[in-house]
């Protein structure tokens, strides 16, 4: 028989927020992780965004705070979440209050490049849940404005990307700050070496729990690239989004300059289109996604760190106008699109320049992507063929008159 919200014995305060959302079954992080986190275990997860992962630690972590009580002194913080960016913090923040939204537990949210002032006073009266990046959290705690003495649990949110984005040093002083004892969950779409390291040293006995294989890129997403020359990208995308008839797209570039002229190009041919980027401060890029959300513009163009926890429910296609250059954001691009069970398409704009970065890529998700060309958009630049082992295969040559005798390497 599966699993049911009301098997993990869940209150009915959270039953109905998760039956208002329209959630029918517990997906398969949640139906691993909820028991294990009500019954107090350390857990480290493979889970990407689009597994329902934040429900799976949202929901038990709000049930063992409201049976125990509201008991939190001033400043102090009973759960923590850390995430990596700003986005994400808002995004796994609004989950936290649509599942909290009939249980009596203050939570607040914060992040950089926002006034402290209002953390500050949210924090006074004390904080059930607050979910924060790193560095504010840090600047909060040495002001005075955080405590840990009551701290219950830390949630370590897209661990992956906040060791890549640089936050190892943050991160480790937070840990010196935090009691010992502690319950400690772990999530990641990726596990290197880095983050095994980091969490041998903050789990104890954890659960480990796999939704998808390791490094694999979503099942549902059906992926294609087309090659292309650098300079008629954005030719490209605009003849697909019309012949492919495509809905609303999320497109990624690699730059903040690039995101910009790529939005100036569609405006130029009538579509609407807006961008998140790292440029623009934070209201703009929240405003830039509720439009886009509410279906008011076609196409978002985001770079890699700005779209980080986008939420978009039923996003069919996501387009790489740029290849990432760290492979993993490639798996986290798409997980944007298939989710929770939808199918989906990422198609990625592929130069010549960017073949290394395909056959990293590739090696990660271990599959070689198809290659579709389009008519009258065949590259003067050849795409070199990659195998998906990470090897390049180099242009064939023309044939030579075969040579034989010592010297020359056997094949
Ligand atoms: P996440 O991986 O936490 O970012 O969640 C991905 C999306 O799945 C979010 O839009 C959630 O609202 C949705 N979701 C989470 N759990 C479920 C569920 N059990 N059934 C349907 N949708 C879900």
């Amino acid at each position: 028989m599966s699993a049911t919200f009301a098997s993990f014995g869940l209150i009915d305060a959270l039953l109905g927020a998760v039956d208002t959302l329209g959630y029918k079954t517990p997906t398969p992080v949640q139906v691993q992780a909820i028991p294990v986190i009500l019954a107090g275990r350390d857990l480290m997860a493979a889970a990407q965004t689009g597994t329902g992962k934040t429900a799976g630690f949202a929901l038990p972590l709000l049930q063992r705070l409201t049976m125990e009580g509201p008991q939190v002194a001033s400043n102090c913080v009973r759960v923590l979440v850390l995430v990596p960016t700003r986005e994400l913090a808002e995004q796994v923040y609004q989950s936290f209050c649509e599942y909290g939204a009939h249980v009596p537990l203050r939570m607040a949210v914060a992040y950089g490049g926002v006034s402290i002032n209002p953390q500050m006073m949210k924090l006074r009266k004390g904080l059930d849940v607050l979910v924060a990046t790193p560095g504010r959290l840090l600047d909060l705690y040495r002001q005075n404005a955080v405590k840990f003495t009551q701290l219950q649990t830390l949630v370590l949110d897209e661990a992956d990307r906040m060791l890549d984005l640089g936050f190892s040093r943050e991160l480790n002083a937070v840990f010196e700050a935090l009691p010992k004892r502690r319950q400690t969950l772990l999530f990641s779409a990726t596990f290197s070496d880095a983050i095994r390291t980091m969490a041998a040293t903050l789990l104890v006995d954890p659960v480990s729990v796999e939704v998808s294989p390791r490094n694999a890129a979503a099942k549902t997403v059906k992926q294609w690239l087309v090659p292309v020359d650098k300079k008629r990208k954005p030719e490209l995308f605009l003849h697909l989004l019309k012949k492919k008839r495509w809905g609303q797209v999320l497109v990624f570039v690699k730059t903040r300059k690039g995101v910009e002229q790529l939005v100036d190009t569609l405006a130029a041919k009538g579509v609407s289109a807006d961008s998140i980027h790292g440029d623009k401060p934070q209201p703009a890029r929240l405003r830039a996604l509720e439009r886009f959300k509410a279906a008011e513009v076609q196409v978002l163009v985001a770079t890699d760190v700005a779209a980080r926890g986008l939420d978009i429910d039923d996003l069919p296609q996501v387009v790489n106008f740029d290849l990432p250059i760290v492979a993993e954001d490639y798996v986290h691009r798409i997980g944007r699109t298939g989710r929770a069970g939808a199918t989906g398409e990422a198609v990625s704009l592929v130069c010549a320049d960017e073949v290394q970065l395909l056959s990293a890529i590739e090696t990660l998700i271990r599959q070689t992507l198809v290659r579709i060309d389009v008519p009258e958009f065949e590259p003067d630049h050849r795409v070199p063929m990659t195998d998906g082992r990470g090897q390049v295969l180099k242009k064939p040559k023309k044939p030579k008159k075969p040579k034989f005798g010592p010297g020359r390497p056997a094949k």
